[in-house]
């Protein structure tokens, strides 16, 4: 089978997949994410989102919409900072788009007070109020697949049972088109060996935003980690914190792998979104004032106290931690100045 089709069976499948099965995310569990490291990373966003309401004149109507919300911790922390706007909290209406029943149980107990209405999937969505959409960590854990530069042309990498019966990559038996269009080189010049990435979920999801919001109106803030650009085996498993053979135990490790911001960037813009950056997750908090929020929060707390909202803080805009390697996309819908945290030239027009 394609990678691609391995990653979505290991990930969510009903009995098995690693995300239907249990909630991963958090100190005692297999990963962590900015949302579970610092309360700015949910607050900011909500700064961000609020001011695009207030840019869009205020409507009386408006879905707040997450994609993969985890445990839930983004949005209470959104919700919680925004309650300062008058008239946003009441024009919300909670969407959230979460494959996994294990982790829907969770944001329902956590966010009961806020109402939200459950959906498989974006298209589930009611589409007929602006949008304003947030995810962090998703587009990371839809499947891709990967493809090699072989000596004699392009093959398509597959999983495969090997004759004592465990999962192993092949490469397909034959030849298949090359990636023309995906990587910044001409791909048959690339050399034997490289691996080139395709995200067709991811783009589909990037184009279905975009489709929203440049009808519609709105945000979309895409964060994650990745890279401008396919070239590259960036696959990665991870359990109890640390690498993990992707392989071994399917349904049991996390799979993920760095998202191509190029490729998002040009679905968006082809849809009728306005895009923006990607610019550094370092960055784009730093602009929003993250370090103001962490002086406010730490006022009046105990030493030990202080220091672990530094290093919550720290964590998520360092270079050497999580500023660099994650990065944010902003989509807006038309007639919109640039969104809270990017600049007027980082609008992107392809
Ligand atoms: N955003 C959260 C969780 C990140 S983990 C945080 O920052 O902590 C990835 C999340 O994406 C999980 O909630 C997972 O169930 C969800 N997910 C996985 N596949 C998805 C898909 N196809 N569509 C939407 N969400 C998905």
């Amino acid at each position: 089978m394609s990678l691609a089709r391995f990653m979505t069976l290991a990930l969510l499948d009903r009995r098995g997949g690693y995300y239907a099965t249990r909630t991963p995310i958090g100190a005692a569990g297999d990963f962590t994410t900015a949302p579970e490291i610092s309360q700015c990373f949910g607050e900011l966003l909500g700064a961000a989102s609020a001011r695009t309401w207030l840019d869009l004149g205020r409507p009386s109507r408006v879905l707040l919409v997450e994609l993969g919300p985890g445990r839930g911790t983004l949005l209470l922390d959104l919700l919680r900072a925004t309650a300062v706007v008058p008239g946003f909290r009441a024009a919300i209406e909670l969407h959230l788009v979460e494959p996994s029943p294990a982790l829907r149980a969770v944001q329902a107990q956590r966010l009961a007070a806020f109402g939200p209405h459950f959906h498989d999937s974006l298209a589930e969505v009611p589409a007929d109020a602006p949008l304003l959409l947030v995810a962090n960590e998703v587009l990371d854990a839809l499947p891709i697949r990967q493809l090699v530069r072989d000596a004699d042309g392009w093959r398509e990498r597959l999983v495969a049972l090997d004759a004592a019966g465990r999962l192993g990559f092949v490469l397909s038996p034959t030849t298949i088109a090359a990636p023309i269009g995906e990587t910044e080189d001409e791909p048959d010049a690339l050399p034997p060996g490289t691996v080139v990435e395709l995200g067709p979920a991811r783009e589909a999801l990037a184009a279905e935003i975009a489709l929203r919001l440049a009808r519609l109106g709105g945000l979309a803030l895409l964060v994650d980690y990745g890279r401008l650009g396919a070239v590259g085996d960036s696959l990665r498993a991870v359990r109890d914190h640390a690498p993990a053979d992707p392989l071994a135990e399917p349904g049991t490790v996390d799979l993920s792998a760095d998202v191509d911001f190029a490729a998002l960037r040009r679905v968006a813009r082809a849809a009728g979104a306005a895009v923006y950056g990607p610019v550094s997750q370092g960055v784009f908090l730093g602009r929003l004032g993250i370090m103001l929020r962490l002086e406010r929060l730490a006022r009046g707390r105990s030493a030990e106290e202080r220091a672990k909202l530094e290093a919550g803080v720290h964590r998520l805009v360092a270079p050497e931690a999580m500023g660099e390697r994650f990065k944010v996309l902003a989509l807006t819908g038309p007639s919109l100045p640039p969104p809270a945290g990017f600049l007027a030239e980082e609008a992107w027009h392809g």
